[in-house]
Parts: structure tokens; C-alpha cells; sequence
């Protein structure tokens, strides 16, 4: 069943997005060489507990940790880890989300650390503007295949795969709800996007091989093939007047 949220659900869905967001830019300011990525998970549980919200993913599925932190070749779901310490040149990609007063916002972004090469810049340019360009296409009465295609069209055009195995979803009181949000797709084809509906839109972009496999752990989940990924994701509403992004964060964040 997909949920059209009413005026007040959109409330609380802005509130637990801009938390969310909040952790997401406070995480991002850590991302630095020698800093371990349980250390940033530890900023943004921190920084949840003095907010008042729940961080959505602790728990969810038996998931450990309040965020996931997925560095270079591992595409989403990496667990924080004392062991896994930054090294200038990474990439990092940060999900979390924030459950707030019965609502979850869901949002991501790959951080660079330190200086990147040109080839990694790259993906992380195409993968973000990607995300923009399937909100883009998230406008009342278009389909849900019309975001897929916004997003595959453009990272396709530039050499990069879009992750098959893994899609975008919709989000409230439910983390993932329907419909699912495939970063590929046919347009005019798949759910009718309707005002109400809040989608968490978030591409997956790898330079190699779209193929992914899941470790040992059962969670990590990296390019079968080693290349790098980056993963940038918004939850928005669709409106009348086009989709709007809920996942923005305060000008200044501070634990
Ligand atoms: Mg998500």
C-alpha cells in the first residue's frame, strides 16, 4: 500500500528529514584521514541522543549501528568499524536516517577525504547530480519509471552503472514503504507518483561492473568487480508544484 501523507504527517516527515540531514552534514564534517568510521557513527548517535530522535537504522533488520558508512569499493550497508580508519584519497558514503515523533527521513551522501583523485571526483559529481536529476523527474502524474530513467540515462551517458539489486523506496512511518524506486526504469511505466507520496530517492553509482555481492557480515555490500561506488540520496515529497526536497539541513549543526 503506498501512503499519501497528510499535512500533518508532512510536518513530522520535515521534522525527522531535517534531523536526519542535520546528522548527515555533522557526519560529513569528521570525514578526515585517521578518523575511524565508528567514530563518525558515534558523532551521529551522539548527536541523535541530544535531539530526541532514534536513529532509524540501529536495530532495523539487526543492523549494529546507528548509521551506515561505506568506503570506496563498498557500495552501502558497511558497519562502522574502529578498524576501518579513513586514509586520505577514500571515498565515503554516509546513510542515515532519523526517526522522529513516528517518522523516518532517510538521506546520504559519499564525502571525499581529504584529496580524491580526478577519476573518483568524477563519480561523485555524476552520482549527485543524478540524484537531482530523478527528483527532477518525481513531478505529480509522471511514473515512477520516469525517475529510474532520469537517473540511469544520466549516469549511462557518462560510463558509470547503476546498482540493480538495491533501490530507492517510500519512507514514513514505515522506513521503507512502498512503492520501490528502482535508479532504472522505463518511461511512463511503473507507479503513478501522486502528491502526498514522500520517496526516498538515492542512486547507486559505480564506475565498473553494476554487479554487487554481500560479505560474510551479511550487511557489507561492494562491487563484485572492486571499482569504486558513491551513493547520494534525498527523501522528498511529491507536490503539485513539482517535488520538494525534506532532507535539508540547518545552516550550522553542532553536537
Ligand atoms: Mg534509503
Amino acid at each position: 500500500m503506498i501512503v499519501i501523507k497528510t499535512a500533518r504527517e508532512l510536518n513530522c516527515m520535515r521534522e525527522a528529514c531535517r534531523i536526519s540531514a542535520n546528522a548527515l552534514k555533522l557526519a560529513g564534517t569528521a570525514v578526515e584521514p585517521g578518523v575511524s568510521t565508528l567514530e563518525i557513527d558515534t558523532l551521529i548517535h551522539k548527536y541523535f541522543e541530544k535531539v530526541g530522535a532514534k536513529a532509524s537504522f540501529l536495530g532495523y533488520g539487526g543492523f549494529p549501528k546507528s548509521s551506515c558508512i561505506s568506503v570506496n569499493n563498498v557500495v552501502i550497508h558497511g558497519i562502522p568499524s574502529e578498524k576501518c580508519v579513513l586514509k586520505e584519497g577514500d571515498i565515503v558514503s554516509i546513510d542515515v536516517g532519523a526517526f522522529v515523533e513516528g517518522y523516518h527521513g532517510d538521506n546520504a551522501y559519499t564525502f571525499p577525504c581529504g584529496q580524491i583523485s580526478k577519476e573518483a571526483q568524477q563519480l561523485l559529481d555524476a552520482t549527485r547530480e543524478s540524484l537531482y536529476e530523478g527528483i527532477k523527474a518525481a513531478q505529480a502524474g509522471s511514473r515512477v519509471g520516469d525517475i529510474g530513467h532520469a537517473v540511469q540515462s544520466y549516469v549511462e551517458a557518462r560510463s558509470y552503472s547503476v546498482v540493480r539489486d538495491f533501490v530507492g523506496h517510500g519512507v514514513g512511518a514505515k522506513l521503507h514503504e512502498e512503492p520501490s524506486v528502482p535508479n532504472f526504469g522505463t518511461p511512463g511505466r511503473g507507479v503513478r507518483l501522486l502528491p502526498g507520496m514522500t520517496l526516498a530517492i538515492e542512486p547507486m553509482i559505480n564506475i565498473g561492473t553494476h554487479k554487487v555481492r554481500v560479505l560474510d557480515d551479511e550487511w557489507t555490500t561492494v562491487t563484485q568487480d572492486g571499482s569504486l561506488s558513491a551513493h547520494f540520496e534525498h527523501t522528498i515529497v511529491v507536490t503539485p508544484d513539482g517535488p520538494k526536497i525534506l532532507t535539508i539541513a540547518d545552516d550550522e549543526v553542532r553536537l
